[in-house]
């Protein structure tokens, strides 16, 4: 009669433990699908990044979609003039959450040399910046050394605890405009008030 094991050798050192932020932080970090949201010059270095010289493939990053539903960091890379910056803050709110945002160059972390009425004075007006590369342009050296301080960025993250309440506040007043489903019904007595149980 075959001996059966009542521990598989086999499998020591391919079992790992971790905590679920970590894990989930990793994936996230080494899979950031960038919106290329090119607006100017610095396009070129942003398209040189995923060109072979400087293969940005290496970090997980080669898969621009230019959808935003499928995408998890928004490179802008240009000058962000007044008639594109609405554009690009709409282009941000349909990407799904967790996402994140760099700003590549000097026009689009701060206006640039463009001192003038038509040119917003930095994206950060208009939405979340978490990492700034200077230069005018940056090369595509610097775009990649901002990836990996986002990367590193992440690494330290709430995977959950900093996404949840970012969305309940977003989600709540469009809840509260709702019409309740079953309007003065609680608790099976008609006519009780509504629950006050809020998202916060
Ligand atoms: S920072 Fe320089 S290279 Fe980049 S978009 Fe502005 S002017 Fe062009």
């Amino acid at each position: 009669m075959p001996q059966v094991a009542a521990y598989d050798s086999k499998i020591e050192g391919n079992v790992i433990f971790t905590q679920l932020d970590a894990a989930m932080n990793w994936m996230r970090k080494n899979s950031l699908w960038p919106m290329p949201m090119g607006l100017a010059c610095c396009a070129i270095e942003l398209m040189a990044a995923a060109a072979s010289r400087f293969d940005i493939a290496r970090f997980g990053s080669e898969v621009m979609r230019f959808s935003p539903r499928q995408c998890d960091v928004m490179i802008v890379a240009g000058t962000v003039t007044y008639k594109m910056a609405l554009a690009v803050k709409r282009i941000w709110e349909q990407m799904p959450e967790p996402k994140w945002c760099i700003a590549m160059g000097a026009c689009a972390s701060s206006g640039g040399m463009y001192r003038s009425y038509a040119v917003l004075q930095g994206i950060d007006q208009l939405i979340p910046v978490d990492v700034y590369i200077s230069g005018c342009p940056p090369r595509p050296e610097a775009l990649l050394e901002g990836l990996m301080r986002l990367q590193k960025k992440i690494e330290g993250e709430q995977s959950f605890l900093a996404q949840k309440p970012r969305l309940a506040a977003e989600l709540a007043p469009e809840i509260q405009r709702r019409p309740p489903v079953r309007a003065y019904v609680r608790g099976g007595i008609v006519g009780a008030p509504p629950s006050k149980r809020t998202l916060a």
